[in-house]
């Protein structure tokens, strides 16, 4: 059994992406003191990223006071986190990895995995865009979509803590192919690597979806460049994200009728410079819901933004024992 957590102490706050871990100091109400990003673009194998996290959690301490007294991490997985196990994370090729304990060994302080959407909901339900709300869902467009529902300040997890997967909710019953056995998810149509795959498709094709300006300077075609692009009126790039957003109304739709939230939290890497997402979302769904349900929900941008998920993971790993 790890040592207990002490509450209120210094916690590092991780993040770990498809292609990059971001780590931080959280400290009381959840703010982050100093955070790294690191990528890991080659290496996903978890020793590999248990590596990674060590050394920014190193490199944190010579910036601050002092060491650890717990860990939290977010994993775009599936996650069970009483057991402290990453059940399947399609991004990073992983199954049933006892990462906690690994990592544990590694920093030598207790550590809480949790699911980013369900960590990023969290932050924002204790120190953001969620406070005060009593049914809050929190809807995570990033490379993936991910979702999570708390009522009462309680995460409703499901069995196995995967509740709330939005992103894998059907929205064309033939559509594209997933990531996930299935196919037509939301994430097939809106999240960032089927953004990314549309453009690169689009380019296949000879049309340039995305202007010389908006490109990065490696020149990747990727979701974050055609909303770079979309904020510049690129209207090639315009275009893929109203076929996006259109995808992301749906999944709001639903979310608002099977859920009814008070408040609707949209967060994630892409949809913080999203232009135009919330006011059309916030449309659709006075338009299309059932009308009680519609008149109850808010539509709010997170406030924490890239930090939701180290922030809500520090503070579960602060909560725990
Ligand atoms: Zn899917």
């Amino acid at each position: 059994v790890p040592p207990r957590t002490r509450l209120g102490g210094t916690l590092l706050g991780v993040d770990v992406g498809a292609t990059k871990v971001r780590a931080g100091r959280v400290g009381r109400g959840g703010r982050v003191r100093g955070h790294l990003v690191t990528e890991i673009l080659t290496d996903h194998h978890p020793e590999a990223v248990i590596t990674t996290i060590y050394r920014l959690a190193r490199r944190l301490e010579d910036q601050g006071s002092g060491g650890w007294s717990g860990s939290g991490v977010a994993i775009a997985a599936q996650v069970n986190r009483r057991a402290g196990l990453v059940l399947y994370a399609p991004n990073l090729a992983w199954r049933n990895v006892p990462f906690a304990r690994r990592l544990e060994a590694a920093l030598g302080v207790p550590v809480t995995v949790e699911n980013d959407a369900r960590a990023a909901t969290w932050g924002e339900w204790r120190f953001g865009a969620g406070r005060g709300a009593r049914a809050l869902f929190g809807l995570i467009v990033g490379t993936g979509i991910g979702g999570a529902f708390i009522q009462e300040g309680r995460p409703v997890p499901g069995s196995i803590g995967a509740a709330g997967e939005i992103g894998h909710l059907t929205v064309e019953s033939r559509g594209r192919e997933c990531t996930c056995p299935n196919r037509g998810c939301l994430e097939a149509y809106a999240g960032g690597w089927a953004i990314a795959r549309r453009a690169q498709e689009r380019e296949a094709d000879g049309d340039r979806p995305i202007s010389r300006r908006s490109r990065s300077a490696r020149d990747e075609v990727t979701a974050e460049a055609v909303v770079r692009g979309a904020r510049q009126a690129d209207p090639g790039c315009q275009e893929l994200l109203a076929e996006a957003e259109s995808y992301l109304a749906s999944g709001a739709v639903s979310i608002v009728n099977a859920f009814n939230p008070d408040r609707l939290v949209v967060g994630g890497g892409l949809a913080l410079h999203w232009p135009g997402l919330l006011p059309r979302l916030r449309a659709e769904v006075r338009r299309r819901c059932q009308p009680p349900a519609a008149t109850a929900v808010r539509i709010v941008r997170s406030r924490l933004g890239p930090a939701a998920p180290i922030v809500g993971a520090a503070d579960l790993a602060a909560r725990r024992g």
